[in-house]
């Protein structure tokens, strides 16, 4: 029967001796089973006299849903090796390591749950009846000993940056200008090939911090990283010329629409102040038509295009020829990029480009040529875009996590723990943990 109970609670080189009823749960007492644990920690000589007995009161996970007590009685032992400087020692056994008030797995499970199960470590804490510190120390014993040290090679990797927290701003009485005292960053690397999700975060976001985390991967694994997937950044791109210079940069087309529709907005805003003396509003078309003006042609109905066009060559033309120029503008950069995935031969590509570049010079409009000057900059990487269809929405989604895992922390305080709160949840599907079965 005991024998029976023993496996039942199955703590290693621990048996059962007596099961009763507690207030809350069964209360089980348990006496050392292992050998070894007679044995001195120091010599290993095994003990000849014992010292009496001490109770220890570990604790463990629930026994079949109710939570358990464990009154674990375990000997002190005399060491009489001649020599050893250890003079006594109390039974340990690797279940319940020495020194420790929690039982091996009650510890990892709380540590799992954090890591793997994507709880707060306030939340483990509570539905483990243990405190917020002893949480904190699992997840990190347990992180540590999940999380690949070095990445698996990766052929395409992103590269994205992530505000830590809220910037503060700060009044300056001498200058009576507003500037920023904490502005907080993170830069994440991606893999967006392999599926192994964030490979790690820096503190801050210059080339600097880019270059010293690429540099403490290994040549071979350097060497490997065919594309790398950057917004618009000229320090990612100089960091990445620096440190992997055979690697390909590119830049998807969301960021580039994100402008082309930026500049579409600016031009709109500034023909409105100069015409009418003011900011849109109801009653201006063209104020009423600025989502309409900023969605893709592709994704609206030939009617409903045909209108737009119309409607903005019924403006007064000062407003309405820029705005439609603009528009133009944008929607052949939409139909360049559009051509990604589809591999498309070099004329074309080139005519499209082409045209793109004529109505904005033929437009004089000053927000069209930096455009123009912004696209011609990043011609390789959009180009690379074209013809990989790589895109970085990998480590956009890592972000989201980022910040959902930020927010159910309510902030972080500490930035070690907060990169590895982070890398964990990342990494949750490349470790198994999100798999239905
Ligand atoms: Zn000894």
């Amino acid at each position: 029967m005991e024998d029976a109970t023993t496996r039942l609670l199955g703590l290693d080189g621990l048996a059962v001796t007596a099961v009763a009823d507690g207030p809350h749960g069964p209360v089980v007492d348990l006496v050392t089973a292992d050998e070894r644990a007679r044995r001195c920690p120091e010599c290993g000589t095994r003990a000849r006299r014992s010292k009496g007995r001490r109770v220890t009161r570990p604790r463990d996970l629930p026994v079949g849903g109710r939570p358990t007590k464990l009154r674990w009685f375990k000997r002190r032992w005399r060491c009489d090796e001649p020599g050893c400087a250890r003079a006594s020692f109390t039974e340990a056994v690797t279940a319940v390591p020495a020194h420790k008030r929690l039982t091996g797995r009650l510890r990892s499970a709380t540590g799992a749950a954090v890591a793997d199960g994507g709880r707060t470590i306030m939340q483990a804490a509570r539905d483990h009846d243990v405190s917020w510190p002893v949480v904190a120390a699992a997840f990190t014993a347990h992180a540590a000993a999940v999380l690949p040290t070095q990445p698996r090679p990766v052929e395409v990797l992103g590269i994205d940056e992530v505000r830590r927290g809220r910037p503060k701003w700060e009044f300056d009485e001498a200058t009576g200008t507003w500037h920023t005292v904490i502005d907080r960053w993170h830069v994440g690397f991606c893999d967006l090939s392999g599926g192994q999700g964030l490979l790690g975060q820096v503190e801050g976001r210059t080339a600097a911090t880019v270059v010293d985390w690429l540099a403490a991967r290994p040549k071979s694994w350097r060497e490997q990283v065919r594309f790398v997937a950057i917004d618009m950044s000229t320090v990612f791109k100089s960091a990445i010329r620096h440190a992997l210079p055979a690697a390909q940069l590119v830049v998807d087309h969301f960021h580039v629409i994100q402008l082309a529709n930026a500049t579409v907005t600016e031009v709109r805003r500034r023909v409105t102040m100069q015409v009418r003396g003011r900011r849109g509003r109801k009653g201006n078309r063209e104020w009423e038509l600025r989502n309409r003006l900023t969605r893709a042609a592709a994704r609206m109905s030939g009617d409903l295009v045909a209108e737009l066009e119309g409607e903005l060559k019924g403006l007064p033309p000062r407003i309405g020829i820029p705005i439609l120029a603009a528009w133009n503008a944008k929607e052949d950069l939409r139909d360049l990029l559009a051509r990604a995935r589809t591999s498309p031969n070099r004329e074309d590509v080139a005519d499209l480009l082409y045209r793109f570049y004529c109505r904005c010079v033929e437009s004089g409009l000053p927000e069209l040529e930096r455009l123009a000057t912004t696209v011609q900059t990043w011609w390789p990487e959009i180009l690379a875009f074209i013809h990989t269809g790589i895109t970085n929405a990998g480590s956009e989604a890592t972000n989201r996590v980022t910040k959902t895992v930020a927010r159910d922390a309510y902030g972080f305080r500490n930035p070690v723990n907060q990169r590895l709160r982070t890398r964990c949840a990342t990494t949750r599907r490349y470790r198994g943990h999100l798999d239905p079965r």
